[in-house]
């Protein structure tokens, strides 16, 4: 086979010691019967030089340049993709550079020569005659590519090239997605990528063959393993971690990416080298997809090739880091996520991540401030830089100046000196200065997050997300599961009441065989839509519910309800399941979100059938506004503090008074310190937000005169108030009256 006389023949020459850039394109343009063969090396200022070549004219080696994105070999360097054209001058990106004299070659295949995440250069090989390379020719030059990176890399190429620049040590900051929020500092733990193999070249197949096999039995054992028992003691209430894990071993079981590393094995690689250039391959080829769950799955791939590479180095364990690590990732998978977590990592900053994403779940359940995104912040960070991660504010800062770094020492100092200073109000009630009497509880995704009950003090959870941990697993659940998570919750809750929201899926909101054929999902078939059309998912759920509770109390409320018809179709389907369970609930409260505004014009009918109401400002807010509650852009016209909304939010309030039912606030407005004031001030009495912000809101609520706040409140908005002065002038008036918001 020539793919292994071509890779014995570079074996040779590597451990000759006298490998040179033109004698490797010499062995590849004869070996691979082509006219030329080049070689690209990535220079500073984003240039690709060509560095070598057989067959072009040798006066354009260290002359001919192109930026990346430049012509045919510019563009593969820049989309890290190969490019296999039969004639190659009309494509058309194609540039001519006559001191090359390529003029003569009408076919080329060029591939990029990538190590460790990072395009080093770009590697072609062009015939005279139009034709396409085939699949083996493809994958030889890929083979080449990789061990062309390591001698590039020896050589020092980009790095250098980085290096002369002086980009090292420049502070830089990078916007990010908040994944899990808190600030954490300290100095930076890189992974990017994976770990290049140190030998590429095998010299005995069989025995290499035989180390991939005893490396996969160890890894797929070693997830066994994670999952019966690695788990860190905090996740022990909730087997939604454990459930993606799940995911991962049966990733790990598929046979598609083994079979190709035993393949590329047979060409002469060794097993470590094998197994990282099919990983390199899937990951490019994934780097592409758009869909969420596909890119997630990237990230769960590269933790099974990392455990497969560290089984091959001979296991190497991996030891704790230095406190207040902050890891740098392209890509996370949850059992890597865990793996890290257990050495010590404060904070993550993964650039290929989404806040529905599994490494999200689990940096919010284990408390690890998280960002995701940030744009080139691996390109740009050295192991051991100093750094900070603002998951609050999603910033993340390399190498911060001494006084951004000063300025946020005193936000973590006084930070923690705050959360301690909350700690007695653990158990205190929560009353306004003037003696108003509120209910504070807390929204859940998570069986494991409701050790927070206690932490927190709350008087329950004002929202349990029950799309969230099925989000983690990827997959809906039957009613046995179901049944299970949910009587944990139960039990965790205790005496405290849970409101249980059925499945809130769609949206942003997708497993992984939903498809978005809409052109507006957050307005498209979700959420309580889905449960009434397909009425046999939406019984289960309630079924499991109502196992759940076991004849004690059972809250279920109801998501994206439009009309009045439909809180009827869903509660009326709860109620015939209640007769088909036994023992019944202790009792039943059945309550809606309202979270649509077609629901304000059915309030007072509506209110004298439900039992209770949550109001979801989250989405009522964006259809109220009309404007995307994920948009970054359109943040500032999305305020609750405006006129029309608090009229809007205060008849709400006046209706449920006045028809006696409970009503609460579940969405994130409830969490920020000035909406909060408004809300209690409009009237509401139950505030549902995430735990962090619980205790922080007591003790707000403990200095604030609700009444005076009235008081202002009435009066700016009968003068008149503009929106934005509105809102200036009540975080003025809380600021003059010594609220900390
Ligand atoms: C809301 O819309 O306010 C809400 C609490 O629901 P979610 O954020 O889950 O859509
Ligand atoms: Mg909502």
């Amino acid at each position: 086979m020539p793919a292994r006389r071509l890779l014995a023949r570079l074996r040779e020459l590597m451990a000759s010691g006298h490998v040179s850039l033109p004698k490797m394109v010499h062995l590849v343009a004869i070996e691979m019967v082509t006219e030329v063969c080049s070689i690209y090396a990535m220079r500073p200022g984003d240039l690709l030089e060509l560095v070598a070549t057989e067959g072009l004219k040798t006066e354009a080696v260290g002359h001919t340049r192109l930026r990346v994105g430049e012509g045919i070999i510019g563009i593969v360097a820049a989309t890290a993709d190969k490019l296999n054209l039969p004639d190659a001058q009309n494509h058309p990106g194609f540039v001519y550079r006559p001191e090359t004299g390529e003029d003569a070659y009408a076919s080329l295949l060029a591939v990029p020569v990538r190590r460790a995440g990072r395009t080093l250069g770009v590697l072609a090989v062009q015939n005279r005659t139009v034709r396409r390379y085939n699949d083996d020719e493809v994958e030889v030059l890929e083979t080449v590519a990789m061990l062309l990176a390591e001698v590039l890399a020896a050589m020092g190429t980009r790095d250098d090239a980085e290096q002369n620049f002086g980009g090292a040590a420049v502070p830089r900051q990078f916007q990010a997605t908040r994944l899990a929020g808190g600030i954490v500092r300290g100095h930076v733990v890189m992974q990017s990528g994976l770990p290049a193999p140190t030998k590429l070249l095998a010299d005995d197949p069989k025995r290499e063959m035989d180390r991939l096999r005893l490396a996969v039995e160890d890894m797929r054992k070693g997830i066994d393993d994670l999952i019966s028992s690695g788990l860190p003691d905090a996740l022990d209430l909730d087997d939604s971690p454990r459930e993606v894990l799940e995911a991962t071993r049966l990733l790990a079981a598929d046979s598609g990416w083994l079979r190709r590393s035993a393949e590329a094995v047979r060409q002469g690689l060794t097993a470590e080298a094998a197994v990282h250039r099919v990983a390199g391959e899937l990951r490019d080829k994934m780097r592409k997809v758009v869909d969420p769950y596909l890119r997630e799955r990237i990230a769960d791939l590269e933790d099974l090739v990392q455990r497969l590479l560290v089984t091959l180095s001979g296991g190497a364990a991996h030891g704790p880091v230095a406190p207040e690590s902050i890891l740098l990732v392209r890509r996370l998978g949850p059992a890597q996520l865990l793996d890290w977590h257990a050495r010590g990592i404060a904070g993550v900053v993964i650039e290929d991540a989404s806040p529905s994403g599994h490494a999200a779940i689990l940096a919010r359940a284990l408390g690890l401030p998280a960002v995701a995104g940030a744009r080139g912040a691996l390109d740009a960070a050295e192991e051991d830089d100093w750094a900070i991660i603002d998951g609050d504010e999603g910033m993340f800062f390399l190498r911060p100046e001494t006084e951004l770094q000063q300025g946020y020492d005193h936000a973590i100092a006084a930070r923690a000196e705050r959360l301690a200073s909350y700690a007695y109000l653990r158990d205190l009630p929560a009353v306004s200065k003037d003696g108003i009497e509120l209910k504070l509880m807390i929204n859940v995704g998570l069986a494991l997050e409701l050790n927070q009950l206690s932490l927190t003090g709350a008087d329950g959870v004002g929202l349990f997300r029950t799309e969230i941990g099925m989000l983690a697993r990827g997959t809906l659940e039957n009613v046995k599961q179901q049944t299970a998570t949910y009587g944990r919750v139960l039990d965790a809750a205790g005496d405290k009441p849970v409101v249980f929201r059925t499945l809130d899926l769609g949206g942003d909101k997708l497993l992984p065989d939903q498809r978005v054929i809409e052109e507006n999902p957050a307005m498209g078939w979700r959420s309580l839509r889905i449960g009434l059309d397909r009425p046999a998912l939406l019984r289960r759920q309630l079924r499991a519910l109502l196992l759940a509770a076991k004849g004690r109390p059972l809250s279920v409320m109801f998501p994206m309800v439009a009309t009045l018809y439909e809180f009827r179709a869903a509660r009326d389907m709860l109620l015939a399941e209640v007769k088909k369970v036994s023992p019944a609930p202790a009792s039943l409260s059945i309550g809606t979100m309202l979270e649509i505004p077609s629901l304000l014009w059915q309030l007072p009918a509506l209110l004298e059938e439900v039992d209770f109401l949550s109001v979801g400002t989250n989405d009522l807010l964006q259809f109220f506004f009309a404007a995307d509650r994920g948009a970054p852009s359109l943040a500032g016209r999305y305020d609750l503090l405006s006129v029309s909304a608090l009229d809007m939010l205060e008849y709400v309030c006046e209706q449920a008074d006045k028809a006696g039912k409970p009503v609460s606030v579940c969405g994130e407005a409830a969490s920020r310190p000035m909406e909060a004031l408004v809300l209690v001030a409009l009237g509401y009495r139950t505030l549902s937000m995430p735990a962090g912000s619980l205790l922080p809101m007591k003790s707000l609520l403990a200095e604030a005169d609700i009444g005076a706040l009235r008081g202002v409140l009435s009066s700016l908005r009968k003068g008149g108030a503009f929106d934005r002065s509105l809102r200036d002038s009540l975080v003025t008036w809380a600021c003059e009256h010594g609220l900390d918001l």
